[in-house]
């Protein structure tokens, strides 16, 4: 290894939201930080494109309240936010049937939209770095252990480190960069699990009719009645007036059944 090859504290490998956070909050600390993005853009699954004055997102969209760190991360910044709407009546289309109009919106949670995109956040957190921290366009391709040290090589440049944070989904890590020495058998197979179960829902008899379903979709009030002179009632996913298709919507519907259930034994 020539001497000359720049040496780091920290090498962080993707500038996507977890790699930007990283690299962010050790570029604040005072450390010497290089962070390499293969991409031309920062962001990675965060991604948006502007139409005249909108954002519009093609990957991450949403964020939900229960979320604090973006939320803060959000205040920090000082992105502008909006709330999703989900107000209005939902509508239900199936393969056969027209569009018909449910009642409300059965399935959505109340969450919120960054105003420029959420690409705005990579950009926020990109925009804060000292200049020449992050080198865009440079994949990172093998990374081996000499001396103490890391040498990471990229597409431009060889340079040590004296930590590496892997900010790369670890499968393609595993696929992408050359590790010297290799990574150690279970943390590949960790990252490759040896069996991939798939499972085709549509030929699933006892999920899916062998029909579309024509009436109804998540919520249809139909639902909610009992049958049978009060004695058969619905419940699954389907019939939740609220998180319909979700398991929240699943818990909610068996109460409802359960709760219907009881009331009329009683009464
Ligand atoms: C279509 C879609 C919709 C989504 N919707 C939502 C949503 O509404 N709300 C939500 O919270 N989440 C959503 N997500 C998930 C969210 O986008 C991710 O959880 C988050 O962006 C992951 O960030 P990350 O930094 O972990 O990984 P990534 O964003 O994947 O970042 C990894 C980075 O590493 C770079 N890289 C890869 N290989 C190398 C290499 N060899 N050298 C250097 N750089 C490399 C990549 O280019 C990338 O920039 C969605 C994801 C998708 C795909």
């Amino acid at each position: 290894m020539p001497t000359a090859s720049p040496i780091y504290d920290v090498v962080v490998v993707g500038a996507g939201i977890s790699g930007l956070i990283a690299t962010q909050l050790l570029d604040r600390a005072g450390l010497n930080i290089k962070c390499f993005e293969a991409r031309s853009r920062v962001g990675g699954r965060a991604v948006s494109v502007q139409q005249s004055d909108l954002f519009l997102d093609l990957g991450a969209t949403w964020f939900w309240h229960n979320e604090p760190l973006v939320q803060q991360l959000v205040n920090n910044l000082g992105l502008g936010t909006f709330p999703q709407a989900i107000e209005g009546d939902a509508l239900f289309e199936t393969l056969v049937d027209a569009p018909s109009r449910l009642r409300g919106n059965p399935i959505d949670a109340a969450s919120g939209r960054f105003q420029a995109g959420a690409s705005s956040l990579a950009l926020g957190l990109a925009a804060q770095l000292k200049p020449g921290v992050l080198e865009l366009g440079d994949p990172v391709h093998s990374l081996s252990e000499e001396d103490g040290e890391i040498v990471v090589k990229s597409s431009k440049q060889i340079v040590r480190a004296k930590h590496v944070i892997i900010a790369v989904p670890p499968a393609l890590a595993a696929e992408l960069i050359g590790f010297t020495p290799d990574l150690p058998a279970d943390v590949r197979k960790a990252a490759h699990p040896q069996h991939i179960a798939v499972m085709n829902w549509a030929k699933e008899k006892y999920t899916l009719p062998t029909q579309a379903a024509s009436a109804g979709g998540f919520g249809h009030e139909l639902f909610q009645q009992p049958l049978g002179h009060g004695k058969i009632h619905w419940a699954s996913t389907e019939v939740a007036t609220e998180f319909g298709g979700h398991l929240e919507g699943a818990v909610r519907a068996g109460i409802q059944a359960a709760l219907q259930t009881g009331f009329n034994l009683k009464s």
